[in-house]
């Protein structure tokens, strides 16, 4: 039994995701995680709230909330959303966990220790009114290129200009208004990634079978102008994790948290201490360290592209510059972007499908379909609803649930529900059970790989396999001369339909579910013998012609669904 470690970057706190953010993470893991349980693999998939930084304490205080409170409450509605579209994680962690903040705070001490942190001054805005250094997006003024009178520190929204803030006229304090602002020197902890560049750089080498997406944009900060660089781990903030070397404080560094982006990656392992510290679990060593059994462990990140920097440069540079034997990452899968009809998801201007509202119009499955047999992989991907109506009504609706619909009604029909006995099957039985054979290798040739969209294609292609096969053999004529060969057909069709639960459990699990307590069996066990998997119900083995598999979406709902998700115009 193969072990599998398996992460999903970990999504923002500040509100709900869209579409797009779902299939460049989460529900790819998802479905591999899925796909290497149902293999009989040991498999512990992570995912968790990305909690610090500047944008959570600002969405708290747009919504009226202590920022604590706020990440919890969010931590929930995403913890729920995730369960609606069946999001296997063995533990859905949050990175301001106390697991966390003591592991960031160790990280920090050993690279430290090992001469990989250097304190740099940096003079910023601070606020004597407020009583703290101000990050860019806590100051506005005006914008001194158009004029524009709320222009924030980083970028003037009106004229797109990126900023300094001290470029600001008439600079204020977002939180207090307070304009008595002044530069003050403040010290900061950097990273020395530089010292641990070449390492890096071998490691990257030496990972020949990584998606070129992944490793040019690795190859990109390595080698782009100076190469890499260090990079700050420190801000002035109040919400984060204080700045700590191990348990002990950081003389000059008081009232300093790190960086969201240094504790973030770190809260995979962390998580994995949540997930002990919940019950979930016994030993999170064994998945981590490589001293303490995780050699064996087979570990794939999945992530949208601009989180790919993180996890091949700063994130690797934190595990090898500390010189202590964890797992480092084996396989890192990225993805493009997903766009939403002829332009971009946008949360402020209510653009696209976000997460709730998808399971509001729809079932899980339906859009776990439509997204994973449509991920951006080779390049961005684009939803439109015809699209999505086309795809639906199509894989879903006329092959898979048809074929389901079409096998039990005519069997309840003609033999009852119960499993047919009586005749044996011929020539285009074996043939079907060679193509499903086929069929499922090159299934799980892909799943190993996480090529995503070519899975979707084979296993779309598996389903197709059956109806081709109900065409020719043609059951519903076969029995006006030929009851018992009807019979034969009708027992491996049943069984058919029992394959397709099994192998479509990581893309739709809740019609896999549905389609085996209609069967009336808890076998879900992998097909490695094809031709045996299509014996498992024999003949006399009761079951129930199953509900509405996928129904169709109209073209009414297509157009309303259109209308309702186009966004406020600019
Ligand atoms: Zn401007």
């Amino acid at each position: 039994m193969a072990r599998h470690l398996i992460t999903s970057a970990i999504p923002y706190i500040n509100g709900i995701k869209h579409l797009g953010n779902l299939v460049g993470s989460q529900l790819p893991a998802d479905l591999y995680a899925r796909y290497q349980r149902a293999r009989g693999n040991e498999v512990l998939f992570l995912c968790a709230t990305d909690e610090h930084g500047t944008p959570a304490e600002l969405a708290a205080a747009k919504a009226g909330k202590p920022v604590a409170e706020y990440c919890a409450e969010m931590h929930e509605v995403q913890a729920r959303i995730a369960e609606g579209f069946r999001l296997s994680f063995d533990h859905f962690g949050r990175s301001s966990s106390p697991q966390n903040h003591a592991l960031t705070q160790h990280f920090a001490g050993v690279l430290a220790e090992r001469g990989l942190i250097r304190e740099v001054s940096e003079r910023q805005m601070y606020s004597p009114t407020d009583g703290r250094f101000l990050p860019d997006r806590y100051i506005e003024g005006t914008c001194p290129n158009c004029g524009f009178e709320d222009a924030r520190g980083d970028q003037c929204d009106n004229c797109t200009k990126q900023l300094d803030p001290v470029d600001l006229i008439n600079p204020r304090s977002v939180i207090s208004g307070a304009t008595d602002l002044e530069m003050r020197e403040t010290k900061h902890l950097f990273l020395c990634q530089s010292q641990i560049k070449t390492e890096i750089e071998d490691w990257i080498d030496s990972k020949s079978d990584w998606p070129v997406l992944t490793t040019s944009i690795a190859k990109k900060w390595l080698q782009d102008g100076d190469g890499l660089q260090d990079r700050g781990i420190t801000r002035d903030l109040d919400w984060g994790i204080p700045v700590k070397k191990g348990a002990e404080d950081w003389p000059g560094m008081e009232g300093k948290v790190f960086y969201v982006w240094f504790d973030a990656p770190i809260e995979y392992i962390a998580c994995s201490q949540e997930w002990v510290d919940a019950g979930k679990g016994d030993d999170w060593e064994r998945w981590w360290r490589t001293d303490k059994g995780a050699e064996d462990v087979t570990y794939t990140q999945f992530m949208g592209k601009d989180n790919v920097p993180f996890h091949t440069l700063t994130f690797p540079a934190t595990i090898l510059g500390s010189g202590e034997p964890w797992k480092l990452v084996d396989y890192i899968k990225s993805f493009n972007y997903l766009n939403y009809d002829g332009g971009q998801f946008s949360t402020s201007r209510g653009r696209g499908v976000f997460m709730d509202q998808a399971l509001e119009i729809l079932p899980a499955d339906y859009w776990r379909w439509w997204l994973l047999s449509h991920a951006p992989e080779s390049s961005d991907a684009e939803f439109t609803w015809e699209n999505f109506q086309t795809s639906v009504n199509k894989d879903l609706a006329d092959v898979l649930g048809n074929f389901a619909s079409r096998v039990t009604k005519f069997c309840r029909s003609k033999f009852g529900e119960v499993v047919p006995d009586g005749g044996t099957p011929g020539a285009r039985e074996e043939q079907l059970i060679a193509d499903l054979t086929a069929k499922v290798r090159e299934y799980e040739e892909h799943m190993a790989h996480a090529e995503v969209r070519k899975s979707a294609a084979a296993l779309r292609a598996a389903w197709v396999l059956g109806n081709e096969y109900l065409q020719e053999a043609a059951p519903w004529s076969t029995f006006k001369t030929d009851p018992e060969a009807a019979a034969a057909q009708i027992r491996l069709a049943l069984n058919v339909i029992r394959l397709y639960a099994v192998i479509s459990q990581p893309f739709i699990p809740d019609a896999s579910a549905q389609l085996l307590t209609a069967l009336n069996t808890t076998d879900d066990s992998w097909p490695d013998d094809v031709a045996a998997a299509l014996a498992t119900l024999p003949a006399g083995h009761a079951f129930v012609v199953p509900e509405v598999t996928f129904r169709k979406i109209t073209d009414e709902e297509r157009e309303d669904w259109q209308q309702r998700f186009a966004g406020k115009r600019d």
